[in-house]
């Protein structure tokens, strides 16, 4: 295994906007990379660069010291040692798990003993061992999943790529998935590439998160970091909940105190910089800027709730007492960070 660089890498299909451009990015060995943006972004072009479906128009894709793409050649998919993960698991119905996650092998020659004990490691890896002699359409939707996992497993990659493998399912079997992937992750020691348009996925589940839009590189760090440091409006505004106002502060740090953020409230004046404002970081009270409850969301422990300032911005809150839209309240922000 290897990390995996991408230096500069482009893809233009010729339609007059490059899907990708000058996206640079260095995963490290056995790191579980979330690659986050808005449908159409270019995540999956990303991905079937890195896998061997698309040739680069420029840059290059080296695992390790190892060239495996740039814009004058291209090593085939089965060169690469890599697994793609795809939305749908197609599994074949009329084989037996066991060779469902052995049929890669058998493709490859490797059969007997050798075989029986890779099958088994990669059932064992999702915890599937017990599964081997059954159908497919035996098993539970989770289970299938997994099956699949395995299958990409056997082979022992060096990279597993996943494109929104969980796009389609329901919340229950989304967050059981979830927990499988990061046990996959932990058990295989694979360094995994996960593509999602949906940032709570991301940060669950990944060790670094890549932020792109429009077919560029934006931010990557981690979950944490990117989630208190967000660079620019586009990343700040797809890390978490929270709202942008625009404040006239006079501060020079990115982190501001609630003190400065409270003087820039009461000013009518909204021009100024780009101040992105966390639900948690907003406290609801008898005192601080007036403010109107727009609406409200009944979360279980907490209220969601969005405000209307004074100025005509919009804010976002949590509150543990009940408000309801309409609603004349006042509000403090403890905390802010300036885009
Ligand atoms: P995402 O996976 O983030 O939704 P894609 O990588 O699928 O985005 O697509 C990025 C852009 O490239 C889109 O504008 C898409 O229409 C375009 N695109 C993707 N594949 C092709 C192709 N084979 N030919 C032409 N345009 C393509
Ligand atoms: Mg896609």
């Amino acid at each position: 295994m290897a990390r995996l660089i991408l230096n500069q890498l482009g893809k233009d299909f010729g339609t007059g906007r490059a899907a990708v451009s000058s996206f640079s990015l260095d995963v490290r060995e056995g790191g579980f990379l979330a690659l986050l943006g808005p449908s159409g972004c270019g995540k999956t072009t990303v991905l079937r660069m890195i896998a061997g479906f698309e040739t680069p128009s420029d840059g290059s894709i080296h695992l390790g010291e190892r060239l495996l793409a740039d814009a004058a050649q291209s090593l085939p998919p089965e060169k690469r040692n890599m697994a793609m993960v795809f939305q749908s698991y197609a599994l074949w119905p009329h084989m037996s798990v066991a060779d469902n996650v052995g049929y890669p092998l058998k493709v490859r020659g490797i059969s007997g003993e050798a075989h029986r004990t890779k099958v088994r490691d990669a059932l064992d890896t999702v915890r599937l061992a017990d599964y081997a002699e059954r159908r497919p359409a035996d098993l539970s939707g989770g289970q299938r999943q997994r099956v699949a996992l395995a299958r990409c497993l056997v082979t022992s990659p060096d990279v597993v790529l996943l494109d929104e493998p969980l796009a389609n399912l329901d919340r229950h079997l989304k967050q059981e998935m979830e927990e499988t992937f990061r046990e996959f992750h932990q058990r295989s020691g694979a360094t995994m590439i996960y593509v999602t348009h949906d940032q709570s996925e991301a940060m669950a589940l990944a060790t670094d998160i890549a932020v792109m839009s429009e077919g560029r590189l934006l931010q990557v760090a981690a979950p944490a970091e990117i989630y208190a440091r967000p660079e620019g409006r586009i990343v700040g505004g797809l890390i978490g909940r929270g709202a942008i106002l625009t404040l006239p502060v006079v501060n020079r740090e990115r982190y501001l105190e609630w003190d400065e953020l409270q003087d820039a409230l009461h000013a009518a004046n909204t021009n100024g910089a780009d101040i992105l404002v966390r639900p948690e970081d907003v406290v609801i009270g008898v005192e601080g800027a007036p403010a109107a409850v727009e609406s409200v969301l009944f979360e279980g422990e907490r209220y969601a709730v969005r405000l209307m300032l004074g100025n005509g911005q919009r804010l976002r809150a949590f509150s543990r007492v009940a408000v309801v839209p309409g609603e004349a309240v006042r509000v403090v922000i403890r905390a802010g960070w300036r885009l």
